[in-house]
């Protein structure tokens, strides 16, 4: 554990604040916030967090840095942000493992995260010489209409637990192509893979004489978090975690017109029917249900299953999730580690004894588990349940590996259903059936920001715009166009003529 910290630049105790570069650690003079491991409850470090005070240096040398680093042509900003990515994959293994100790991932998933920021610096770069606009053509005689994206400003980033470092790539490399600053305030239950990221890519932030560009602060809501939504100096703020958490920052940042990506919490089914392929669905139940310890926004919490197939396809489940060991995540074979502490594992407990409540019942699983030797750990068996779509318990999102299964009578309502929740993230169906999926798809199908058939609801690429709709915050990030979000629009007319019509026709003729 030690030499891992260590490689990574971390110590006992940590400052909680910097502008970015190897130079910019500020001596931070806030409480200090003991970090756990999740996986035994031993303590990793410790991080002094920033103050109001602090924030304010970091906010300012992030302003700073947005001024300097917006009339870099975007081509060469793809140049740092490529030796980002080179930093990344040197440092590939020690930061996934430090993300297997703070976040209690296993270590294919610790991997798999450092792998997407890995990929969108590789996905960033090729935007840096693509940030394309389009021209129209104007309606009056020699003259030229075009649109520019230009940089907007520094982009706040907050972001939630379950993917410590990925959700900051998906912001802060696109936005450092689009031009604009980063300041970073990572989730207080991970701030160590945030210091680790920020000491691998300090050098390079270094070479490029780029102090401010990604900053990043620890600190109390009240010192930092709120500070950040309500600072007008930041234009775009860029959200992850619970739907309350969105609906507080969300409001803030609107009433001073600000923009907001928010990516809040998930509800998120799988459709499995008649005419599946049943052993495609089962695997696929089996990883976005439980996978991450069902700490995921895509993790699959419903599972809609026709009355014909119910029975069977629920003991195959059962009997599947009895292979799954759960244990200490950096070993080989473990697929389930810890929850990510006490607070999650009794939302588990109490979401369970609702659904009883509520008239449920419990199939398989969802009790506490004391692993030999980490004794101090989070540890659950997965659960399988019954219950109804509308059960309250069903409606609300449990950021735990607790899935409900529903029956459902005809794809029609299965898709119903799936929609009648209050969230909009991820979705899928498992057919053969082209009618079926071509339902799924179209304008009367699902309601979700994803829609896949025949893969599960968790798991997506870079290359597409992540994000749902309802109460999930109607954020888009990642790939496809939206870096869009982290640029403003400007809309250009230019008069290469000798007269001055004016649009419309309209007619305001003056002798000069
Ligand atoms: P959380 O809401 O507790 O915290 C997320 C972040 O918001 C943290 O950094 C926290 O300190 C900060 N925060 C909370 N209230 C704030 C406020 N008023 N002002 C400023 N900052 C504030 O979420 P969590 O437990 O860390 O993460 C789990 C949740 O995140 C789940 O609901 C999950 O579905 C969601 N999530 C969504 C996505 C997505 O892309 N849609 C991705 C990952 C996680």
């Amino acid at each position: 554990m030690k030499k891992i910290l260590e490689s990574l630049g971390l110590s006992e105790v940590n400052n909680g604040a910097t502008s970015g570069s190897s130079r910019g650690w500020i001596k931070t003079t806030g409480s200090e916030l003991v970090c756990h491991s999740p996986i035994d409850g031993s303590v990793l470090a410790t991080v002094r967090q920033a103050t109001a005070e602090e924030y304010e240096i970091v906010a300012a040398r992030c302003w700073e840095a947005f001024l300097k680093w917006r009339t870099m042509p975007a081509p060469k900003r793809g140049l740092l942000v490529r030796e980002i990515g080179e930093a990344l994959r040197e440092k590939k293994k020690e930061l996934a493992a430090l993300v297997t100790l703070e976040a209690g991932k296993i270590v294919s998933e610790g991997a798999g995260e450092v792998q997407e920021m890995i990929d969108m610096a590789d996905f960033a770069v090729g935007l840096s010489r693509q940030l394309y606009g389009l021209t129209m053509a104007s309606e009056r005689p020699n003259h030229r209409m075009f649109e520019q994206w230009l940089p907007l400003g520094p982009v706040g980033v907050i972001s939630s637990f379950n993917f410590p470092v990925s959700v900051w790539s998906w912001n802060a490399l696109l936005a450092a192509v689009c031009g604009d600053s980063v300041l970073w305030k990572p989730s207080s239950r991970t701030p160590l893979t945030a210091i680790a990221v920020q000491n691998i890519i300090a050098p390079i932030v270094d070479k490029y004489d780029m102090d401010g560009l990604f900053s990043m602060v620890i600190g109390k809501r009240g010192d930092v978090g709120n500070r950040l939504g309500a600072d007008k100096r930041f234009p775009l703020i860029s959200a992850t975690g619970s739907t309350k958490m969105g609906q507080e920052v969300g409001c803030v940042v609107a009433n001073r017109f600000g923009r907001s990506i928010l990516e809040l919490g998930g509800n998120n089914a799988i459709t499995v029917s008649e005419t599946a392929d049943v052993q495609l669905a089962l695997r696929a139940v089996l990883f976005g249900a439980f996978g991450t310890a069902g700490q995921r926004c895509t993790t699959t919490r419903r599972l809609l299953l026709p009355k014909k197939l119910k029975e069977t396809f629920a003991s195959s489940l059962v009997a599947a999730c009895r292979q799954i060991k759960v244990g200490d995540p950096r070993l080989e074979g473990t697929l389930m580690g810890p929850m990510i502490d006490e607070g999650a594992v009794q939302d588990m407990m109490d979401s369970i004894e609702e659904l009883k409540k509520q008239g449920g019942r419990v199939l398989y699983g969802g009790e506490r588990v004391t692993v030999k030797g980490l004794e101090g750990g989070h540890y659950v068996t997965p659960c399988i349940a019954e219950g109804k779509n509308e059960f309250p318990v069903v409606q609300k999102e449990t950021f735990a590996p607790l899935l409900y299964i529903i029956e459902y009578d005809s794809i029609e309502e299965a898709i119903a259903l799936q929609n009648g929740v209050p969230q909009g993230l991820s979705s899928a169906v498992f057919t053969t059936d082209l009618r079926e999926m071509e339902l799924f798809l179209s304008p009367a199908g699902s309601d979700c920001g994803i829609a896949n058939v025949n893969i599960g609801t968790s798991g997506a690429e870079i290359g597409g715009a992540f994000g749902g709709d309802k109460e999930t915050g109607g954020g888009r990030e990642s790939g496809s166009d939206a870096w869009k979000y982290y640029m403003r629009r400007q809309t250009c007319t230019v008069n290469g003529g000798r007269d001055l019509p004016l649009a419309q026709g309209v007619n305001f003729k003056i002798d000069l």
